[in-house]
């Protein structure tokens, strides 16, 4: 099936030639007019995918806990900055602000940040939040939010951003592109750049040929800011995400509809693109920010330390057996290894020297 952006993205490729992965999720996921993200709430049952916050408040209110702890060891900065990068429905934000309503001064001492490329998701951000007692501002790009003390979380976002896949070939990386086949039909096929040796930073003997590695710039770019601006002004963050703890050889580009997993190439702005968040490149730009990474810790170790079943057991407390099942059953899909537990990740970005619970010293 042809979606208006498959043909407008063919008719491209056929007038000035095949197009990066990276251009090509860009365009899916941000096309003002006919991207993924810009025309639809893709999140909950009835949408593509659904994401923890979506699951339980627990989730948030955990989050929310831990960066009112954060802000504190930090010695209380006022004012200091809470930002939240790809917001989806603002339903993460407004579980953190009503946990850290129980502490009043970080209420006081905040103002909100949402960076947020979407119209469609801002109009469902700002009626999610518009009780909040501190000021909300929203912003296209993670620069434009004003410098100072930083409290950032980011969930499921950075698998959005567009990545660069390389294609083992002989003794070479080959950018991998997308292109049109003999049928004028969207495929993949090998670009005329290389990988700089340097950005390998792994022996790269006896990888096989056909053997994929994969670069995200636009999230090494974003950590470089949040890191370096931890580094000058204190603050803390959290990145989870689905994705691996190592750096690793493999094609983790997907796409999702309805729940499922599909073609990437098959309906261009029609279904959720994304790729696994390689922790290891993330943590390493960190530390050459000036800042020290924590982690990553599975999900489900980060939340339990964070105490999630004290959390459910509280919320549970007198409801009927309905609510109780549907608590005990979001701790599973949050926590569980074979849910949510161990493909999720958090990372952890503080100032050098600071270790805060769970996460164990800076590595
Ligand atoms: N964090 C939310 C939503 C995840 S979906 C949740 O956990 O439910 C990804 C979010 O990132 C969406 O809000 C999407 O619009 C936003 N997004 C994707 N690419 C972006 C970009 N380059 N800049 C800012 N926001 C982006």
């Amino acid at each position: 099936m042809a979606t208006p952006l498959g043909e407008k993205l063919t008719a491209f490729i056929a007038a000035n030639g095949p197009i990066s992965i990276a251009d090509y999720m860009s365009h899916c996921l941000a096309d003002p007019e006919l991207g993924y993200y810009a025309t639809r709430d893709p999140l909950g049952a009835a949408g593509d995918f659904i994401t923890a916050p979506e699951i339980s408040q627990m989730f948030g209110e955990l989050i929310g806990a831990w960066l009112v702890h954060a802000w504190r060891a930090a010695g209380a900065p006022a004012p200091a900055i809470l930002a939240e990068a790809g917001p989806g429905r603002g339903t993460l934000m407004a579980d953190i602000l009503r946990a850290a309503n129980a502490d009043p001064a970080f209420i006081g001492a905040i103002s909100v940040h949402l960076v947020e490329t979407s119209p469609a998701l801002r109009d469902k951000q700002q009626a999610t939040l518009a009780g909040v007692k501190s000021p909300v501002a929203w912003h296209e790009r993670i620069e434009d939010v004003p410098d100072g003390p930083l409290f950032f979380i980011a969930n499921e976002f950075f698998d959005a951003l567009p990545i660069r896949q390389y294609i083992r070939t002989g003794s070479e990386w080959r950018e991998r592109v997308v292109g049109l086949d003999d049928a004028g039909t969207l495929a993949f096929g090998l670009g005329p750049s290389s990988l700089r040796p340097s950005r390998l930073d792994r022996p790269d003997v006896g990888v096989p040929e056909g053997a994929i590695f994969e670069i995200c710039p636009a999230a090494e770019a974003i950590i470089d800011i949040i890191a370096s601006r931890i580094a000058a002004f204190g603050g803390a963050a959290l990145i989870v995400d689905y994705g691996y703890g190592k750096t690793a050889f493999g094609d983790t580009l997907q796409a999702v509809k309805n729940h499922d997993f599909a073609d990437p190439l098959a309906e261009p702005g029609e279904a959720d693109l994304t790729a696994h968040v390689d922790f290891a490149a993330l943590a390493r730009c960190t530390r050459q920010a000036g800042a020290a990474a924590h982690g990553p810790m599975d999900q489900g170790a980060f939340l339990l330390a964070a105490g999630l079943l004290d959390r459910a057991g509280r919320l549970g407390a007198g409801k009927d057996t309905a609510t109780q099942r549907a608590i005990s059953e979001a701790v599973e899909r949050l926590a569980r290894p074979e849910a949510m537990g161990t493909l999720f990740k958090v990372l952890a970005i503080t100032p050098p020297g600071l270790a805060l619970p769970p996460f164990d010293g800076a590595d």
